[in-house]
């Protein structure tokens, strides 16, 4: 394996200045075996957050780069731009005939990735009220060319180009809704918002959880961003997918040694009462706010490799088939 020019990594001093006291994988509940709703980290209001500093010094950091400074004006068009007030008596129908007309409806605008799941409060932030039943969930790919040069400006500009094609979908989502006669929610990243939206979005068959935090979708590996419309309009549920990422991941290193401060781990962890994949939060951020949102670890995933993904499920596949096989010898 090439040797990453990015490592060592040593965070600027002036960076390291800002260091809360609280890790902030504390914030994030490593370690508790007990379960309780998510608190922000990051992507909230810095007066709020023990981390906002590092936040602030994040968006501070090449303020003149043009890619990064067009791609920013263009999401800011987007997060400014309201959506329509419901209008009407509300359109009363059968949860079939719903999902059906909105999933029709995705396939007119701009998304690669569409699901519902029922809403769980458990996904809501501490504090956080939300009063609907359904989420649906939305989700736009990365230009695979584009964000493999990660963790450079042509990468963090994508990202950014990214998170306002996700929220000018959840938008024209909610609009239809609302026009409908109905109330919608249209939750956008990167502010962390209202609720956390992967485990909504692996309820709803966008894939699983890589060993880099992040979600394997079979098509678009981890190259995609989210977006997420909550209401009530009766709906069905789209299943879950499962294509043994985990089987994968315990096998696979390639984000591990690609992380340049280290901070994708080989074993899972428990966080709030759950066992799953983590990264230290603590190590990521410093080389994340000095390299434009860095990306590495979703951008060298084999599975974001276009068209790998259905192949790896296949290999998988024979895989499983083989070992069942040597067990009923
Ligand atoms: S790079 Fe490998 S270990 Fe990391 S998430 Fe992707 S498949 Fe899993
Ligand atoms: S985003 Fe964070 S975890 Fe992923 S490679 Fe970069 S520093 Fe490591």
């Amino acid at each position: 394996m090439a040797k990453s020019p990015y490592k060592p990594y040593t965070p600027k001093p002036e960076q390291m200045a800002l260091v809360p006291e609280m890790s902030g994988n504390t914030v994030n509940g490593l370690g508790e075996t007990e379960f309780r709703q998510p608190t922000h980290v990051y992507w909230s209001e810095p007066k709020n957050i023990p981390h906002g500093g590092l936040q602030k010094f994040f968006f501070e950091q090449n303020p003149d780069n043009p890619a990064i400074v067009e791609a920013r004006a263009n999401r800011d068009e987007l997060t400014a731009a309201a959506v329509l007030p419901v209008s009407g008596p509300p359109l009363q129908q059968p949860a079939q005939q719903w999902s059906q007309q909105l999933a029709d409806y995705a396939g007119t605008i701009e998304l690669e990735l569409f699901g519902i799941t029922a809403f769980n409060p458990d996904w809501a932030f501490q504090g956080v009220e939300l009063d609907y039943k359904w989420v649906i969930v939305i989700g736009v790919a990365h230009d695979y060319e584009k964000i493999k040069t990660a963790p450079e400006d042509i990468a963090g500009a994508e990202v950014i180009r990214q998170y306002g094609r996700a929220k000018k979908a959840s938008k024209d989502v909610a609009t239809w809704i609302r026009n409908r006669g109905w109330d919608s929610f249209a939750n956008t990243g990167p502010m962390a918002g209202t609720m956390v939206m992967i485990p909504a979005a692996i309820e709803c068959g966008f894939g699983e959880l890589g060993k880099h935090g992040s979600i394997i979708n079979k098509e678009y590996g981890s190259s995609f961003r989210l977006s997420c419309v909550l209401t009530n309009v009766p709906l069905i549920p789209t299943p879950r997918q499962s294509y043994d990422v985990d089987d994968f991941c315990s096998r696979c290193r390639v984000c591990e040694n690609a992380c340049p401060p280290g901070a994708i781990g080989p074993e899972k962890a428990t966080v709030r009462g759950e066992e799953k994949w983590y990264v230290d939060f603590d190590k990521c951020i410093p080389f994340f706010n000095e390299n434009y949102g860095c990306s590495i670890c979703i951008s060298i995933c084999p599975w974001s490799i276009p068209d790998r993904g259905p192949r790896i499920v296949e290999q998988l596949l024979r895989r499983k088939e083989k070992l069942n096989s040597l067990v009923e010898e």
